[in-house]
């Protein structure tokens, strides 16, 4: 089995007494797309930081392609494109000289650098806006620029902190289509987000963190299926009569969790998996004088899965069921 791009191993990273990762491992594979997925504080900027050689660990180790990030930062960095969450742009500066810039720091020199420069333009789309200044660029454009600057030296390796925070829907359908083009071309890209449909959809693996945790890791379907295991299941009914019955209903039978107000009824979670105790469940709607005509599985979306997944991780740390961190979805 080839080397992996990155490999993280027992990495713990405290600030005084807070200790924002403790004791992370996994692996990102050569040429996938790994979500790094968690709720604000999580610890993702703390770890990918430390993976960039922009920090050091406490304790534990992290190589890319099997370079220490400690004892060959230099190697490492030549390896990777590094694509912050927010970077500073000069006053006066427009983008073709800011990229410019930052080719000559990387060593391009003569017709090299103007070559680089514009084949990073073309691909980012930044050529129309060549003369524009880089601090004054719209939030989606800014994201462009950053990503031509971290792909000026081509890296092997890409990682992006929340490259789609704030960006509207346009903006990001652009700067996915940029990252799937360059999943194509072989790189590796690591990549953090709060949003979880949208990086489900494009990754190859998802890593989650929690309270400086790593509480899992597979594809987006093996988090739908922690949630099966974890034996939940989902239902759409649809009644003729108010969603107020159902709720009433639900708040007196213990097995069944009222979730969400439908236009014709409501969603419940029914605490089994097993298909004969939701038809239990229907039967006792029925008897009950629930005038139910619709009853239909459904399957978990991201979000809530992974809600449950950080309640399930919870239950296990501190012995109680706590109420999740909050986790913004479309921001
Ligand atoms: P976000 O999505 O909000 O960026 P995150 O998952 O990237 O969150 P981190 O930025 O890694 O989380 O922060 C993890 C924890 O470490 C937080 O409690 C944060 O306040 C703390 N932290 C991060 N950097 C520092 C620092 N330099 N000094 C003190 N505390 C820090």
């Amino acid at each position: 089995m080839s080397e992996p791009a990155i490999s993280v191993q027992n990495l713990s990273r405290s600030f005084g007494k807070l200790e924002a990762v403790k004791e992370v491992s996994f692996d990102v594979a050569a040429g996938s797309v790994c979500g790094f997925i968690g709720a604000n504080g999580a610890g993702k900027t703390t770890t990918m930081r430390i993976i960039a050689s922009l920090d050091y660990p406490n304790a534990g180790c992290v190589k890319v392609g099997g370079h220490d990030v400690v004892n060959s930062p230099v190697k490492v960095r030549s390896l990777i494109g590094w694509m912050p969450d927010h970077f500073g742009n000069y006053a006066n500066v427009t983008v073709l000289e800011y990229l410019d810039f930052y080719a000559r720091a990387l060593g391009y020199r003569g017709k090299d650098r103007q070559m680089r420069v514009q084949e990073v333009m073309e691909f980012a789309d930044l050529l129309p806006l060549s003369d524009r200044f880089s601090n004054k660029l719209s939030k989606g454009m800014t994201q462009r620029l950053g990503l031509g600057r971290s792909l000026l030296h081509d890296p092997e390796v890409l990682i992006m902190d929340e490259p789609a925070a704030g960006l509207d829907p346009k903006a990001r359908v652009e700067l996915k289509h940029l990252i799937r083009i360059l999943a194509e071309e072989g790189k590796t890209i690591f990549i953090s987000s709060h949003i979880l449909s949208e990086l489900g959809e494009m990754c190859d693996h998802l890593l989650f963190m929690n309270d400086g945790r790593l509480v899992h890791q597979g594809d987006a379907e093996s988090l739908r299926v922690h949630g099966k295991q974890a034996g939940l299941s989902l239902y759409r009914v649809h009644l003729i009569g108010s969603s107020d019955q159902l709720s009433n209903w639900a708040a007196v039978n213990p097995n069944v969790e009222y979730l969400e107000t439908l236009k014709q009824g409501g969603r419940i979670q029914i605490d089994s998996a097993d298909p004969e105790k939701a038809a239990y469940i229907l039967a006792r709607m029925i008897q009950d004088g629930l005038k139910v005509n619709e009853f239909h599985r459904e399957e978990r979306n991201l979000e809530d899965a992974f809600i449950d997944l950080l309640e399930s991780t919870n239950q296990a740390t501190h012995g109680a069921p706590m109420t999740p961190p909050p986790l913004p979805i479309n921001s």
